[in-house]
């Protein structure tokens, strides 16, 4: 049988484990392992399993994908401490927070052209991001 032939895509090398990475979370649908090149004391990306280029893609060929992404950098946020029990929206002190971006098109700082959320936190996060 014919060897399936191996992707040049990037993350889906770190998905398939064919490049190492620091994965802190996997499901059937996505993957999420830390930046390479953290901004901030938390940094990491989170990936469908499903290939496209971004994440309009993504939306177009299932919209479920983008919830799944959104719920697993939730899900990491938790576990890195940054989601406050105290009420939301007090104080950043009380409520540190995070925040997800997602770079859509070159123009807009996208460099690796498969789907990702970047999670930032575990620092102050001004607004506008510049
Ligand atoms: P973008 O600029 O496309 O929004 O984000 C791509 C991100 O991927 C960058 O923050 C960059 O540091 C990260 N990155 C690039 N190559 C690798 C790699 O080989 N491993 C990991 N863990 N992150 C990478
Ligand atoms: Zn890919």
């Amino acid at each position: 049988a014919e060897v399936p032939k191996v992707s040049d895509c990037l993350f889906c090398k770190i998905v398939a484990g064919e490049i190492p990475a620091d994965v802190v979370r996997r499901d059937e649908r996505t993957v999420a392992f830390r930046d390479v090149n953290p901004q901030a004391p938390t940094h990491v990306l989170v990936v469908p399993v499903e290939h496209q280029p971004n994440v309009a893609a993504s939306a177009a060929a299932d919209p479920a994908v983008v919830a799944d992404l959104i719920g697993a950098a939730n899900e990491v946020a938790a576990a890195e401490g940054l989601v406050s029990s105290a009420a939301p929206g007090t104080t950043a002190d009380a409520d540190p927070g995070y925040r997800l971006v997602v770079n859509t098109g070159a123009g807009a700082g996208q460099s690796v052209f498969h789907t990702h959320v970047h999670l930032v936190g575990g620092r102050p996060l001004a607004w506008p991001p510049g």
